[in-house]
């Protein structure tokens, strides 16, 4: 704050003050203090979580970052804890996003179960850091056993099979990363070291590099093909690992925004007969775009995969927990083909922020990227670090296996079937309604409309230049109302560009609603729709 810093007289950084903050509640007195403390953020947040329904208090980003300007650390301590949290409450969430709210329905940020609170409380009063079993012990074992709870839904594997890995030190079925694109990257890592792996006079690529890989390989350039929706964490990947994000190369989608099988293998073979030697080191098959939701033919692609031994990685860290639904699994039929599988668990597995998995069909594969160092993570050791892009890292399993055992998959799929159906109730009500125009119908639990007034509507023809004057039109509209939507406050969808199949292939502007709250229901949906109606006539 602005305010010029008048030190709090008794507030002074002192040995004695410290160490308070680091000794346990010992008698009554302390832990009496501290449980007021735990109460005021659980119940101060849970009043503001309940009764804050806009998404955002009035206050403009400009005034806002006015009053944060102070660079300077303050000498002596400026407040207490009762005070700091006190604040926090009252001045700072007020001016967060209210993600928990049911009419907060544009992203894949939402209202969280309430127990993760207690769940990340404990991870963070205990502070495992699983990079090694020093620091962990059990929590890399209950971190194993998850993994492979996940991993028997994506791979189905045998009994005897999980016996066997479950526990097993030398081999992983999948990790822990901060997010999916820490998932992904690790995944593309891992394809490629095996891709361009050791053989005859190399060493392999983790250890010379991509220019002595190329020369090993006899080749000059290495390509990963995913759809034109692949999430952009796989361009970054592409720049890290040294392949070059232009050789993430985009394939174009079909009529319902899945990759187009007949054009993927056009350009595997273009790729084969050009006359500069390409490799291909990944396919990827997404499950659940992050746009439209939609979900790759995942057992064409496997099959295309193996006929031209390339690494397959399924990108599912939207639709992964779609697995634990019985009613709707059939979905990613296929991702059991996957040698990697991508998932995050601070999206449909409703973990606080954040927290990413990646997954292994084939136990040894993570074997590729071990790494050890002697002050942790010696040889021969079981520590979760020697094969792991992050060092130091939080025991989020914890989270994950206790949230699993307070679910059940049966609970996780309420959810899941919550979501898609409303989703189509949600596809149904666009349709019926004249000023409206569904995009993408839902597969999963994300859709994509726009507004499109009967008035321009009656003015649609078969003329590409009418046609493409109408969406330029179009976009402008929907452009402004989900802004006047979203600075009202009261709820919020987002917003994206996608090509237009119908039309020639022009980029239109799209509203955006996923729907993961569970008390996000038809009524507040269609309550969205009447307020983008409203703005549209008072204001275009
Ligand atoms: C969200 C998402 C990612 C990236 O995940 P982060 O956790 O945001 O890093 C990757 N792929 C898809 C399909 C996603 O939806």
């Amino acid at each position: 704050m602005n305010n010029p810093k008048i030190p709090h007289k008794e507030l002074v950084a002192d040995w004695q003050a410290l160490m308070r903050t680091f000794i346990r509640p010992e008698d009554v007195a302390a832990k009496t203090t501290l449980l007021k403390y735990m109460e005021q953020i659980l119940f101060g947040l849970h009043d503001f979580l309940n009764t804050h329904v806009g998404i955002t208090e009035e206050v403009s980003l400009k005034e806002l970052s006015d009053q944060y300007t102070d660079t300077l650390i303050s000498e002596n301590p400026e407040e207490k804890l009762a005070a700091v949290i006190s604040n926090i409450i009252e001045k700072t969430a007020p001016n967060a996003v209210n993600v928990a709210s049911p009419y907060f329905t544009g992203h894949m940020t939402s209202a969280i179960p309430f127990f993760m609170v207690h769940l990340k409380t404990i991870t963070a009063a205990l502070n495992q850091n699983v990079v090694k079993l020093e620091t962990s012990k059990i929590l890399s074992i209950i971190e194993k056993q998850v993994l492979a709870k996940i991993h028997r839904v994506i791979f189905k594997k045998s009994e005897d099979f999980y016996l066997e890995h479950v526990q097993n030190s030398r081999t992983s079925l999948g990790g822990f990363t901060e997010n999916g694109t820490l998932a992904n990257l690790t995944a593309l890592w891992i394809a490629r070291n095996t891709q361009l792996g050791p053989k005859e006079g190399f060493e392999g690529v983790d250890k010379e590099g991509i220019f002595a890989a190329f020369k090993a390989y006899g080749i000059e350039q290495s390509v990963i093909l995913v759809s034109e929706l692949g999430h952009f964490s796989l361009k970054k990947a592409g720049g890290l690992l040294g392949i070059g994000n232009n050789n993430i190369i985009s394939i174009g989608l079909d009529s319902s925004n899945r990759i187009d099988i007949a054009k993927l293998k056009e350009k595997i073979n273009e790729i084969k007969n050009s006359v500069h030697k390409i490799k291909i080191l990944a396919i990827i098959g997404i499950a659940g775009t992050t746009e439209t939701g939609t979900i790759d033919p995942l057992r064409q692609l496997g099959e295309i995969c193996s006929e031209n031994n390339v690494h397959f990685h399924v990108d599912a860290a939207w639709g992964g927990p779609v697995l634990l639904s019985k009613k709707y699994k059939h979905l990613l039929d296929g991702i059991e083909l996957a040698d990697s599988v991508t998932i995050d668990g601070h999206k449909q597995f409703y973990m606080p922020m954040s927290s990413g998995m990646v997954y292994f069909k084939d136990p040894c594969l993570m074997d590729s990227i071990t790494y050890h160092a002697n002050y942790v993570n010696r040889r021969g050791s079981v520590d979760l670090g020697i094969k792991s892009l992050s060092g130091s890292r939080e025991a989020n399993s914890l989270v994950l296996d206790s949230a699993l055992k307070i679910m059940g998959s049966k609970g996780y799929a309420l959810l899941i079937e919550h979501g898609i159906e409303t989703a189509k109730d949600f596809a149904d009500e666009i349709n019926n309604r004249p000023d409206f125009e569904l995009i993408t119908m839902p597969v999963l639990n994300i859709l994509t409309y726009r507004i499109f007034p009967k008035e321009l509507r009656l003015q649609w023809n078969e003329s590409e230049e009418v046609q493409r004057k109408i969406n330029e039109k179009l976009n402008e509209i929907n452009i402004i109302i989900q802004r006047l939507q979203r600075e009202a406050g009261n709820s919020f969808v987002s917003r994206t560009t996608l090509k237009a199949h119908k039309e020639c292939c022009e980029n239109i502007v799209v509203l955006r609603c996923v729907i993961m709250n569970p008390m996000t229901n038809i009524n507040i949906l269609r309550e969205i729709l009447d307020e983008q109606e409203e703005i549209y006539k008072k204001t275009l």
